[in-house]
């Protein structure tokens, strides 16, 4: 296959996978990122709006395997806590507290609490050593014109920025490419454009759920060297405190913390925004021994801090257009947290991708007259993005279906007799 520009908006987890399978296959990369570089010290935290450690499962985890880069792999996982289950949080009649141990695989498979910064920044940094790879920060993608491959940013003022405006006055760029990779997120500008070149069907729902970030800090009162006594609590697992209507979570990080997140119903945030000095007695009777792990003056330190950010979930398709642009990742179908699997099916995304690209171009190349390739050019081009289309959007929609379904089972199954009952069957 001739070597081709290729254009990838956004340098998020899946952007910058996506950008190093296109580099490695020898195309020109260019990597268009509306902030900027988020391993710049100045930069502003992505736990502003994105969670700081996520689940990290086999279908991610296949997809940077087959990246080509053995550093990639070597050096997320090496940071990473594995996870053999969750430990369902919970207080008896008598009001004793209790744990309980639920393992996610009976062959004893993990996932991974990993951290989505450092993933991503080592992305970034394999892929600023190559050389037909170029980043450009600070470039918003306010336009595209998928029929004669061309597309506009504009350059965001900021003095990091590689191309210099004028104080103040934002500027725009024409950029022309053969393929562009929209991985720009669940708010993709790529996916509002083209919308105007196909029959998209699409489908957003806001859940009626806000989630605000909390820490467990690492346990400063031993003494010990032991790196699991750095934990205050279990960090082989997903912690849940189920209530029902809400959910309380807590996964490990290296120092010994725990990212918590707070799932619940808007009035419920409205109810405890009004007076935050209810929060503690809140925590006690829904999510009991919390507040024995995070101080009330922290908790509602967090509460009044960390944004109140909302869930949404969104299916389209097709994911494409002609052979110019395909959507990946949460642009193409951002989804709610619950089953752990928004980035790693944006991952999956690149993987199935590129391994559509090469097997049309294997068709492509091959004379072979029993697999002969269409006649007409543009149709040969379009059919690796067609299929990716056909064949990632049930799987994707399946996916954010699953993950709605989850919720129910993390905040309220996961406790009933039924699923107890479900559960010893299995077992016996
Ligand atoms: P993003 O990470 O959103 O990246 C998009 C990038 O595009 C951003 O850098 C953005 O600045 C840039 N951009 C946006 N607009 C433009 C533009 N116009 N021009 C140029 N650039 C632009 N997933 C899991 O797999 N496991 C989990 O355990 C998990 N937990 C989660 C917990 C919470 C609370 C939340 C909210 C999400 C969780 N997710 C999890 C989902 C996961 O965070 C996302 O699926 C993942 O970040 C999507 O990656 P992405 O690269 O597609 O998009």
């Amino acid at each position: 296959m001739a070597k081709q520009k290729f254009i990838v908006v956004g340098a998020g987890p899946v952007g910058s996978l996506a950008a190093l399978y296109a580099a490695n296959r020898g195309h020109k990369v260019k990597i268009y990122e509306l902030r900027s570089d988020l391993r710049d010290p100045s930069t502003t935290p992505l736990n502003f709006t994105k969670s700081i450690n996520l689940a990290l499962s086999e279908r991610g985890i296949n997809a940077m395997r087959h990246a080509g880069s053995k550093a990639l792999l070597d050096h997320v996982m090496m940071s990473t806590i594995p996870m053999s289950g969750r430990m369902i949080h919970g207080q008896r009649p008598s009001g004793e507290l209790y744990e309980e141990p639920q393992l996610y695989d009976v062959h004893g498979r993990d996932i991974y609490a990993a951290d989505r910064a450092e993933l991503n920044k080592a992305l970034l940094d394999i892929l600023e050593k190559m050389p037909n790879v170029k980043f450009y920060f600070n470039h918003k993608l306010t336009g595209a014109d998928f029929k004669r491959k061309v597309a506009w940013f504009e350059v965001q003022n900021s003095e990091k920025s590689s191309s210099k405006s004028s104080a103040g006055r934002a500027k725009e760029v024409e950029v022309s490419f053969d393929f562009m990779l929209g991985a720009d997120g669940a708010h993709s500008s790529v996916r509002y454009h083209l919308m105007k070149y196909t029959q998209m069907d699409y489908q957003q729902e806001y859940i009626d759920t806000l989630w605000c970030e909390f820490q467990i800090s690492p346990n400063r009162r031993r003494k010990s060297e032991h790196p699991m006594e750095r934990f205050l609590i279990s960090p082989y697992h997903l912690h849940i405190w189920p209530g029902k209507q809400f959910m309380f979570i807590a996964i490990p990080s290296e120092d010994g913390s725990f990212t918590c997140t707070l799932f619940m119903p808007s009035a419920n945030y409205a109810y405890l925004e009004a007076d935050t000095s209810k929060l503690p007695a809140f925590f006690d009777h829904h999510f009991p021994g919390v507040t024995s792990l995070i101080p009330p003056k922290e908790l509602i330190a967090s509460f009044e801090t960390n944004p109140h950010l909302p869930l949404i979930s969104i299916k389209c398709k097709p994911y494409h257009h002609s052979d110019s642009v395909v959507i990946l990742g949460d642009a193409a179908h951002a989804m709610v947290p619950f089953y752990g699997q928004g980035m790693n099916a944006g991952l999956e995304d690149v993987r199935t991708l590129f391994a559509l690209l090469d097997k049309h171009e294997a068709t492509e190349e091959s004379n072979d007259p029993t697999n002969p390739a269409p006649a007409d050019p543009s149709v040969q081009r379009s059919a690796a993005p067609a299929e990716y289309s056909a064949v990632r959007a049930p799987d994707a929609h399946a996916i954010n279906d699953l993950a709605l379904q989850n919720y129910v089972e993390m905040r309220d199954s996961v406790l009933s007799p039924t699923y107890r009952l479900r559960k010893a069957l299995e077992e016996w």
